[in-house]
This record gives structure tokens, C-alpha cells and sequence, in this order.
């Protein structure tokens, strides 16, 4: 038997979080069974450790959409016991059952070899939100950063957390946009050079074109945000949409595409083909500097992720959490 945090959903319909224990065969089906180390919260996790956001199918549930490990038995030939293992996204977590417990058992296509020089705890810390945050950044790469700062929005987030340290290692000024004023220090140790208040940027779009400021943005806000700086893009600069942290909608003109040839890039994490995450966790392990990736990490159990997952719902975890299951 082992340690799970399940999620059950009561006869009054509301969910509820609880540490309890359950055995190897309670586990779904998968070619490989992982002795979990390490999990992390991230947005998705708030809302399965809570009312579930639509995203989680069947109850009782097991959380965590990432985790760490090392393969403790398997069916498939690229996997053997003992190897090190990290996963994110392919729906785990949601669909399936996650890293909130012990163990898990999931297919051996969703699992990626974990880098050399990333121990678990740290990929961990890196998890679904900085491994977005790396693939954010080689999409603007590809594209070419112009001359200017980049601009990274929700940047006391885990996204923006590591993609502030990423640009700025990479040797690239980094604007910090931040609706927490304390948090400015912290942003400035993550190598921020500028720090742009929230409100600068939260206002409805009320000219399409402004001063073109910008050489590049990762953003984790969406909305009003998002509308707002595709108009301060430098001229062929791109944006690259990561989150949704302040709004869905998009309440933008196409004047930013038109005349300034601003791009928007979407990014997602769940469905990134192998090749392409093998890449991402390569450059995480060299990119991102491991002093401002510790100086992100703040420790957690199974037992603090009710309370975790309602944090970050409201935008209140500042970093990445990394929680040892065991
Ligand atoms: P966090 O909660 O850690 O960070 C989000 C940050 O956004 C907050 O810390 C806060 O930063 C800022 N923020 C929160 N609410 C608002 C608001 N109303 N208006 C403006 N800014 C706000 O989440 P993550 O970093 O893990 O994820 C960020 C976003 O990216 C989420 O929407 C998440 O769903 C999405 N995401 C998408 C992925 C993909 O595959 N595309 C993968 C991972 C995440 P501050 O206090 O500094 O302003």
C-alpha cells in the first residue's frame, strides 16, 4: 500500500481532497509503473485538486499532472527498472491518474528520459509550467527576437519565473510584469532588468498601435493583456501565448499583424510531440541556471496540496512548488 491524494466527488455534487492509501492494483492501466519522488502544482493542478474545471472525467481522482521518478517495473523495451524517468501533460492528471501519490502507472510514449544534469526534485521544479516556458522561448528563437527587451507577463508565476530566468541567461533584457509589488526583489534575482507594474498593461486597448517597445513577449496573462501589448510589439517581433491567468478572450484589433508584422505564437505543452520535449528538457538542463531554478522552489507534501491548489487559483503561488510524495 501506498500514499495517494485522492480527489472523490460527494453526492452534493462538490469535490473533496484527502491523503489515503491504496495498493499497486487500484492503478490505471500503462506499460510502465514509476516510483514517483517528486510532483509540482501548477494552474491545472488547482483545478483538479478542487471542482475540477471540466478537465477530470471519472472520481475518485489522483491529481498531478507532472512527476518524477524512477521506473520501478515495465513492459516496454525503452524503459527499464531503474531509469530515470519525468512526465508532463498527455492529459495525466486529468484523464488519467497522476503524481500525487507514490506511484503511477502510465504508457511508456508519454514518459521522456530525464536529462543529465536534472536530478528530480529540480525537474520537478521545472515541471509543466517551466518546460512551457522553454518551449515559449524557442518558438521566439525560431522566429527571431528583435532589439528590445522581452517582455514576460505573470512573471512571479511559475512560466514566468522560468522564463525570466531562461531570457535572461540567455543574455536578453527581460521586462517583468508583475501585479505584486513585493515581488519585484525576487523578479530582479530572477534576472529581471525592468519591472512593469500590472496596471501599465491591464487596460482595455484604446489605440491598436502604441510605441513600439517590445523585442519579444512570452505571455501567461491572455485577455485584455495580451491585447494591449500586441500593439507595443517592436516591428516582425513575436508573441508567444502561453496562459490564460487573466482571461480568455482576446479583445485585440489585427492592426499589430498588419502593420507591424507582429506574430502570435501558440504554445502548448500537453500534446508536444518526443522529439520535440527531448529537445526542450535538453535545453532546460543547460538554459535555465540551477542557483535561480533553487531560488524558485518552495517544498511541499501531499498533505499541503488542498491548500495549494486553492492558492494558486488565486494567483497566489509565488514560483514553483515542489512537493515530495514520499
Ligand atoms: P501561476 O499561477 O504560477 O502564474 C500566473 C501568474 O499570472 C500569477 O503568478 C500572476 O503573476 C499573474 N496573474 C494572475 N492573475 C492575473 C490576472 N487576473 N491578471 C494579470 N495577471 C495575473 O500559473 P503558471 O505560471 O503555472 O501558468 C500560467 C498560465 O499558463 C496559466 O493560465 C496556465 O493555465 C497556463 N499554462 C499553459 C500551458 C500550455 O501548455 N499552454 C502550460 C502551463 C501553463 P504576478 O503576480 O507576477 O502578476
Amino acid at each position: 500500500m501506498f500514499n495517494a491524494l485522492i480527489v472523490d466527488k460527494g453526492e452534493d455534487g462538490k469535490t473533496s481532497a484527502q491523503v489515503k492509501q491504496i495498493g499497486l492494483d487500484d492503478l490505471p492501466e500503462g506499460e510502465v509503473t514509476v516510483a514517483v519522488d517528486y510532483s509540482t502544482v501548477n494552474y491545472k493542478d488547482g483545478l483538479c485538486i478542487g471542482p475540477g474545471g471540466g478537465l477530470v472525467r471519472n472520481y475518485p481522482h489522483v491529481p498531478g499532472i507532472d512527476f518524477a521518478g524512477t521506473v520501478e517495473a515495465s513492459s516496454d523495451d525503452r524503459y527499464a527498472v531503474g531509469d530515470k524517468v519525468v512526465l508532463t501533460g498527455w492529459r495525466v492528471g486529468e484523464a488519467h491518474w497522476g503524481g500525487y501519490a507514490q506511484k503511477a502507472r502510465v504508457k511508456a510514449d508519454w514518459l521522456v528520459p530525464l536529462p543529465d544534469g536534472l536530478d528530480a526534485r529540480r525537474a520537478m521544479a521545472v515541471g509543466t509550467a517551466g518546460f512551457t516556458a522553454m518551449l515559449a522561448v524557442m518558438a521566439l528563437e525560431d522566429h527571431g527576437i528583435k532589439d528590445g527587451p522581452v517582455l514576460v507577463t505573470g512573471a512571479s508565476g511559475g512560466v514566468g519565473s522560468v522564463a525570466t530566468a531562461i531570457l535572461s541567461n540567455l543574455g536578453y533584457s527581460v521586462a517583468a510584469v508583475t501585479g505584486r509589488p513585493e515581488s519585484a526583489d525576487y523578479l530582479r534575482e530572477m534576472g529581471a532588468t525592468e519591472i512593469v507594474a500590472r496596471t501599465d498593461l491591464n487596460e482595455t486597448v484604446k489605440r491598436p498601435l502604441e510605441g513600439e517597445r517590445w523585442g519579444g513577449c512570452i505571455d501567461a496573462v491572455g485577455g485584455d493583456m495580451l491585447a494591449r501589448l500586441l500593439g507595443q510589439m517592436q516591428y516582425g517581433a513575436s508573441v508567444a501565448a502561453v496562459g490564460l491567468a487573466g482571461g480568455a478572450g482576446l479583445p485585440a484589433t489585427v492592426i499589430p499583424f498588419l502593420l507591424r508584422g507582429v506574430n502570435l505564437l501558440g504554445i502548448d505543452s500537453v500534446m508536444q510531440p518526443f522529439e520535440n520535449r527531448q529537445r526542450a528538457w535538453g535545453r532546460i538542463a543547460t538554459d535555465l541556471p540551477m542557483d535561480k531554478l533553487d531560488a524558485m522552489i518552495q517544498p511541499a507534501t501531499l498533505s499541503d496540496l488542498p491548500k495549494l491548489g486553492a492558492d494558486i487559483l488565486k494567483g497566489q503561488v509565488r514560483g514553483r512548488v515542489v512537493v515530495d510524495v514520499n
